[in-house]
């Protein structure tokens, strides 16, 4: 079930093995499975004496620049830059490159994705789509192996936040047995758990815990359905920025009442980013997929033309109703 099948494994390898410039991009508002395995991949083909280039529109949050060569992410790739493979890590379609992949390199550079999202379109030459996979983290962990680079306690670092935060800190229904033996041959490798524990998932940044003040006391309930919103003159007041990533979905999903969570937020730009979350027997994907974002069925996203007005009962009578189909998946 985790297992990547053998030519896919074969050609994934061969694309990398191939190239010595290539251009590693992580999703925009980025969290720690699109960077701790982006920075892993980059290290390991370091190893290999290649050049990589990581990119990534939006600068790392707080809480993820300790990692070891997040200093080396650009935000723009000009259109000539000398790249011979594009890769595309942690995200279901070509948009959530966030502009950072050029039209113009279709067909001439290729492009491997590297995912776990079951909304995946396979937009890429070559697509290494584990839909099974708890995080990103863990197929490029299989990559880097059978690359025959080395997995040293930096790459077990990046490959561990990766794992520790898209399961919410082994919490969600992804984690299973496997997972579990894969953090912990992660952390004999050298992986820090310690420090990934204490700087990224038990640290709040100020800015973002007032916001979580913001979102809480805006808090509503209605049947199976907690949501909240943030308008754009509240971001304004604390100081939040488009790109932070506030991380609403997740602190929402605690709502022991609600079986399905949103949190709104609107852009300057006039959008509104939505998060969401379902309990385990309850699917979210669909709902997000058919309003042109993506996840998996227990986290999903996606960004809409506002105003928030509009789109809050838009979002929620969808929502109200994928509460009301259990899903026989899950
Ligand atoms: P978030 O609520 O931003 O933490 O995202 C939850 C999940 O949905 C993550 O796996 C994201 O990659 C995915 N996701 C969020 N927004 C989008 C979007 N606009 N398009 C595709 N996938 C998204
Ligand atoms: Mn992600
Ligand atoms: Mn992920």
């Amino acid at each position: 079930m985790d297992q990547i099948p053998q030519p896919l494994l074969t050609r994934t390898i061969s694309l990398l093995q191939r190239s010595e410039h290539p251009l590693l991009i992580a999703h925009p508002r980025p969290d720690g499975d699109t960077i701790g395995s982006t920075l892993a991949l980059r290290l390991a083909l370091l190893e290999l004496g290649k050049q990589p280039t990581v990119a990534c529109v939006d600068p790392l949050p707080g809480n993820l620049d300790y990692l070891p060569g997040a200093e080396a992410f650009v935000s723009e790739v000009p259109e000539d830059a000398d790249i011979d493979l594009v890769v595309a890590i942690d995200m279901s379609d070509l948009k959530r490159t966030g502009g950072i992949y050029k039209p113009s390199w279709a067909g001439r550079v290729p492009l491997l994705v590297i995912d776990h999202h079951e909304t995946n379109a396979a937009f890429g030459d070559v697509n290494l789509v584990m839909p099974q996979a708890a995080a990103t983290a863990i197929p490029m962990m299989t990559v880097i192996e059978a690359l025959g680079a080395s997995i040293t306690p930096d790459i077990a670092t990046c490959l561990l936040v990766g794992v520790l935060t898209d399961t919410r800190g082994l919490r969600t229904t992804t984690t299973t047995p496997h997972v579990l033996n894969v953090v912990s041959k992660l952390i004999e490798a050298g992986g820090d758990y310690q420090r990934i524990m204490q700087r990224t998932l038990d640290a709040v940044p100020y800015r973002q815990m007032r916001a979580w003040g913001v979102a809480l006391s805006r808090l509503k309930l209605e049947g199976k359905i907690g949501w909240t919103d943030i308008p754009v003159e509240a971001k304004e007041r604390l100081g939040i920025l488009d790109h932070d990533d506030l991380n609403l979905g997740n602190l929402l999903s605690h709502l022991a009442e609600a079986e399905i969570v949103a949190a709104f937020i609107e852009m300057r730009d006039g959008t509104v980013k939505v998060s969401m979350r379902a309990r385990p027997g309850y699917s979210v994907s669909e709902v997000a997929y058919a309003l042109g974002g993506g996840g998996h069925r227990q986290a999903a996203g996606c960004t809409l033309e506002g105003p928030l007005e509009r789109i809050v009962p838009l979002v929620l009578s969808r929502l109200h109703q994928a509460a009301n189909d259990r899903d026989p998946g899950c």
